[in-house]
């Protein structure tokens, strides 16, 4: 199975990065300045450049009995009443692995053990929405399957029968890729 680890919803290569935008730091709008080997929103004011990044976050590949765990993201989300694999974005202060446990447990009322590190994806999402997700896989070792946080529904859906219809095409490409080729992955930092 060909490896595929750069999704684009949209064409992002016909987006305009440099929209009007206002200084973060004092409030003055910002022009459109080279800094850093290209045009960035900067500050005439107080020279604060506005560096655009992708978001960092994870994805959680939750294993049991030849099953992976589904969420339906909750009306009035992204993508509302498709599915996806238990995600979100890691905090500042948190590291990837603390980062995946959380939303595991945030989203589907169960505790984790993440077991390794599948894959790493880039996401263009939207104009506004660009990701990096760490996708990690892990198997249960507690709590109850309940929906929280931004999901209306979790269920478990066997590896070889027919997915519900899914919110991106990362999580669709990563579950039959962990089926298809058994990807076992890197283990991951244990002291986390
Ligand atoms: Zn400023």
């Amino acid at each position: 199975m060909k490896v595929k680890q750069v999704f684009s919803a949209y064409n992002f290569q016909a987006r305009n990065s440099l929209c009007n935008r206002y200084c973060s730091a004092c409030g003055e709008k910002c022009v459109k300045k080279e800094a850093g080997g290209r045009e960035r929103d900067s500050c005439p004011s107080c020279g604060f450049v506005h560096y655009e990044n992708p978001s960092p976050a994870v994805s959680v590949l939750l294993v049991k009995d030849e099953k992976v765990l589904l969420g339906k993201r909750a009306h009035g989300s992204f993508k509302e009443g498709l599915w996806c694999l238990p995600c979100g974005f890691i905090e500042f202060d948190e590291d990837f692995l603390t980062a995946a446990r959380r939303e595991v447990q945030e989203e589907t009322g169960l505790i984790s053990e993440i077991e390794s590190i599948i894959s790493v994806m880039s996401n263009y999402l939207t104009p506004n929405l660009h990701t990096l997700v760490v996708v990690l896989v892990a198997h249960v070792i507690g709590g109850e399957l309940c929906p929280g946080d931004d999901l209306d529904e979790v269920q478990w859906f066997s590896f070889s029968g027919v997915l519900p219809q899914m919110a991106f095409e990362a999580d669709e490409n990563i579950i039959a890729r962990y089926w298809n080729t058994r990807i076992k992955g890197i283990p991951v930092d244990e002291d986390f």
